[in-house]
């Protein structure tokens, strides 16, 4: 008998989902797929550890129309239980965008946390909502199995005052508005990763750029956060897929005041119509702009590099320089043009792109020679979420590598 924990990881109409055998207190992952397209053309997707497709099921054959996320949970369980290799489902994590005030360390789920969680998305209403659903549908479809949440703010409960506060009013400040930080579960991989890719310097002052359809960097000293891109909500920062990131609070007032659009519609505007899509007008896809040939895909490309080497210098002055950068997610791990442009751009501070290197997408991309180092690591935030949850529910503290 082997002990397992299964992960989520929810989007707005997809959830992708990992199961990870624990051996001690490590995890292995034994498969990883998705739930896609829920609300349209539901489909199944598993895949081994090796990256080998093993599933590819649409839902819509056994029961056609949308399926509820407690539905298609119902149908993910029964294929690990038909599954079972000897191996005993122990608890299930989930990545949550936002632990606002409350939620600084992973959680086992019960009412009255699920309740805080789902209180939280007016802070995180991309995401939130997502994160609560299959909590709620699997505390019904199996109530006796642990669930523990895992923010993605915790990681950086490390900030301190002057990085926290944002410079208002003591009586606004009483909202709750701080700065937050997200991206956490993805930067923790990362941090332990470190050690193995910088050897010394890994402890040094390293700004992690988390570039996927939602995108923040990390300015970490002793691989713990000291300075981050998003703020209160994951709408600041960099300009991402669909979100604008940073914004002058005057245009927000001017929109509200004058523009005659209402809240929930500028929401929606910031949120989904934003960023690489908002400014392009053709698509939040990076491989799409990259491709394209039209001059607005060329500004939203160029603003989306502009943006994060701003950043860099922004955060390398918050920890007093730079040793080295590292790229991940989806962009970060695959768009050489866009490393291209960054590290070239960051040339005076000490940066020598190897363009081979990056080309080839070699885990190192800067010359031998480089005073600055930069490196292209893929995250894993799956990994993470089984970790904490293992030493949630085992009640040991959970390891960084
Ligand atoms: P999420 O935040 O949803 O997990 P990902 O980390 O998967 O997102 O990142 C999605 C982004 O990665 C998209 O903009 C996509 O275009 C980009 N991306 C993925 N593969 C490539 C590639 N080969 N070249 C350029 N961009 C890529």
């Amino acid at each position: 008998m082997t002990d397992s924990v299964l992960t989520f990881n929810a989007g707005s109409s997809s959830l992708k989902f990992a199961l990870f055998a624990c051996r001690g207190q490590s995890v292995d992952p034994l498969f990883r797929g998705q739930l896609e397209d829920l609300d349209e053309d539901p489909r199944f997707l598993v895949s081994d550890a090796g990256g080998r497709r093993i599933v590819d099921q649409d839902l819509g054959q056994l029961r056609p129309g949308a399926w509820t996320h407690a539905e298609a949970l119902a149908h993910l369980l029964h294929w690990i239980d038909a599954h079972d290799d000897g191996l005993v489902l122990r608890a299930i994590g989930h990545r949550v965008v936002h632990g606002g005030e409350r939620f600084a360390a992973p959680v086992v789920v019960d009412d009255a946390v699920a309740d805080a969680i789902e209180a939280l998305t007016a802070l995180a209403p991309l995401h939130q909502p997502a994160s609560i659903a299959p909590i709620r549908a699997l505390a019904a479809l199996r109530p006796a199995l642990p669930q523990v949440a895992c923010f993605d703010t915790a990681f950086h409960s490390t900030l301190d005052a002057v990085e926290r506060t944002f410079a208002i009013g003591a009586d606004l400040r009483a909202h709750g508005v701080r700065r937050f930080g997200f991206h956490g579960l993805s930067y923790e991989y990362i941090a332990g990763e470190l050690p193995a890719r910088l050897g010394p310097r890994a402890e040094g002052r390293v700004v992690v750029a988390h570039l996927g359809n939602g995108a923040s960097m990390c300015a970490m000293q002793g691989r713990r956060s000291r300075a981050t891109t998003m703020g209160f909500t994951a709408l600041d920062g960099l300009m991402m897929g669909t979100r604008c990131g940073a914004l002058d609070p005057g245009a927000v007032l001017h929109l509200l005041r004058h523009a005659g659009i209402d809240a929930a519609t500028l929401e929606r505007k910031l949120y989904r119509e934003a960023g690489l899509l908002g400014v392009s007008g053709l698509s939040h896809d990076m491989r799409t702009l990259l491709a394209s040939q039209a001059p607005a895909a060329a500004l939203a490309v160029d603003l989306y590099c502009h943006r994060i080497v701003r950043e860099v210098g922004s955060l390398a002055a918050a920890i007093g320089g730079l040793d080295a950068l590292v790229f991940t997610a989806g962009i970060g791990e695959n768009a050489a043009p866009v490393r291209e442009r960054v590290v070239d751009a960051l040339g005076w501070m000490g940066l020598r792109l190897d363009v081979r290197a990056n080309d080839s997408g070699a885990p190192c991309i800067t010359t031998a020679d480089s005073p600055v180092q930069a490196f292209v690591i893929p995250t894993n935030e799956e990994a993470v979420v089984a970790r904490q949850t293992l030493a949630r529910v085992a009640g040991f503290a959970p390891s960084q590598s």
